[in-house]
């Protein structure tokens, strides 16, 4: 006998009802706790996965279904389903909603996350949605503003992708704290305002609850990647912004073993597209519907490796934050150094600004600061006195410090912007960035702050005329195969 579709529909509903309440239950606990257990009950581990207290990787391509009438409930979504691991799957799942729980913590916001393969496909799937053409007006030319100072590949994303293949106008806000500038570049056509924060490699900021404000007059979204923050350190949902990208394997988990990133949106934001669900439900749409026809979603072993990490993102971020402004501190006075961008500085022209929403989450419930603490992250640059000779030369001579066009690492990673992340964008992007190419990008790891220093200071000490030599091997046949050339 057919037990219904409807059947089905009821017992999903029991399910969501289920979800909610455990949501809830999460919401009264604080930050670590939630980092720690997330969505995963006891519950839950005992009724369905043998006790395990670690969430399960399920490696399965599908879900199989009792029946017909569960897999037609299933399909048209009317019940809670992972269906096909392009769509969705369960390790994912407690990835999504710890990520969901943590950016909107310590607001009774409701919110979503979807994650993706990179952080490309993430920004591509948060800003997508709002640049369809309206059909009834097909001349129509659509445009976004953002702030000039973002990642290397995002600026490409927007100028060739966006800008070049669609013609979809990318309008630059040159001084990311400028609020007349960013409200005059906004018209009738402009779908939403982007914004990098603090921004990498030159830790722009801008002032998140006014721009919101910009953004909800106009009735259009404000998306923030806040990557070198972590939730840890700042939440923009919290300030007004509708829609969050935010790396999930760089600061956040910082093991460095893949690629995972995620788009986390409270429920209901602003938007002046005609779309009701995805108003009410950003990463739920793009769940069901543009991310299911884009493909762009993660693998289940890569969710739990990343859900292991996140555990720790408050402690980490504190103790990487305090190392990383000893280290500031230290390069500011030293001779070949004619500058050190970092937040924390007092010396830094946002510091004001950024110390009004970069602190350590739950610094007031710690048994060691009782109260508020500022921390502004592991991503500082700094500018050699000199050419950009000269600024080689001493990347060069790093020996600790990993040479990669990566951050977020518990390794400590330096790299050149003007000739890796941001080459492709020319001199001139470069300059509306903040990228000179005497600047060196460092992420400071999890080492002990004294021994980087001394690895930078010998490397700084080729400037005085000291000779660093090291020796590595030759390619090897698979490093040849893989390269590009
Ligand atoms: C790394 C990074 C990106 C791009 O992420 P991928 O995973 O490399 O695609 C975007 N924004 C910021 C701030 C980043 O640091």
């Amino acid at each position: 006998m057919s037990k219904g579709v409807d059947h089905y529909v009821q017992a999903g509903k029991r399910a969501t009802q289920r979800h909610i309440e455990r949501m809830k239950e999460m919401k009264k606990c604080r930050f670590d706790t939630i980092a720690v257990h997330g969505i995963y009950s006891m519950q839950e581990a005992l009724n369905f996965n043998q006790g395990a207290i670690i969430e399960p990787i399920y490696m399965s391509t599908a879900q199989g279904y009792r029946d017909s009438d569960e897999m037609e409930a299933a399909l048209s979504y009317q019940i809670p389903t992972w269906c096909y691991s392009r769509i969705a799957n369960p390790s994912m799942y407690y990835l999504e909603w710890v990520l969901a729980l943590l950016e909107s913590y310590g607001t009774w916001l409701d919110a979503s996350c979807i994650a993706t393969s990179s952080g490309m496909a993430a920004i591509q799937s948060a800003i997508d949605p709002f640049l369809c053409v309206d059909c009834k007006k097909p001349n129509q030319k659509i445009n976004f503003v953002a702030t000039s100072q973002v990642y290397g590949w995002t600026f490409q994303q927007f100028a060739m992708r966006k800008d070049v293949d669609r013609s979809i106008e990318r309008r630059k806000v040159i001084n990311s704290t400028d609020l007349d500038e960013r409200e005059s570049l906004i018209d009738e056509n402009t779908r939403f305002l982007y914004g990098e924060l603090p921004s990498n490699p030159s830790l722009a900021f801008f002032d998140i609850e006014a721009v919101a404000k910009i953004a909800h007059k106009h009735n259009i979204p404000l998306i923030v990647d806040s990557t070198v923050a972590t939730p840890a350190l700042l939440r923009p949902l919290a300030f007004g912004a509708d829609i969050v990208v935010q790396s999930v394997t760089k600061s956040l988990a910082t093991s460095g073993f893949g690629i995972v990133w995620a788009v986390i949106a409270k429920n209901n934001i602003t938007t002046n597209i005609d779309n009701p669900t995805m108003k009410e439900n950003f990463c739920g749409y793009l769940k069901l519907l543009p991310n299911r026809d884009n493909g762009p979603n993660i693998s289940p072993i890569n969710a739990i490796l990343t859900l292991n990490d996140i555990r720790t993102v408050r402690m980490r971020m504190d103790k990487l934050s305090r190392s990383t402004m000893k280290i500031a501190k230290f390069l500011e006075q030293h001779k070949h150094i004619e500058g050190v961008d970092y937040l924390g500085l007092e010396s830094h022209p946002l510091h004001t600004l950024a110390s009004k929403y970069m602190k350590l989450v739950d610094a007031e419930y710690d048994e060691e600061y009782g109260s508020e603490q500022n921390r502004y992250g592991h991503l500082m640059s700094f500018r050699i006195k000199g050419d950009h000779q000269a600024t080689r030369k001493v990347f060069d001579g790093l020996q600790r410090i990993r040479r990669a066009t990566d951050l977020g690492r518990i390794k400590s990673v330096a790299t050149i912007p003007a000739i890796s992340t941001h080459q492709q964008q020319g001199e001139e992007g470069r300059k509306l960035a903040g990228i000179p190419s005497n600047l060196i990008r460092l992420c400071v790891g999890a080492e002990h702050p004294d021994d980087i220093i001394r690895d930078l200071e010998q490397a700084l000490s080729t400037l005085d005329g000291k000779e660093i030599t090291m020796t590595f091997p030759e390619y090897s046949a698979g490093w040849a195969s893989s390269a590009t050339v």
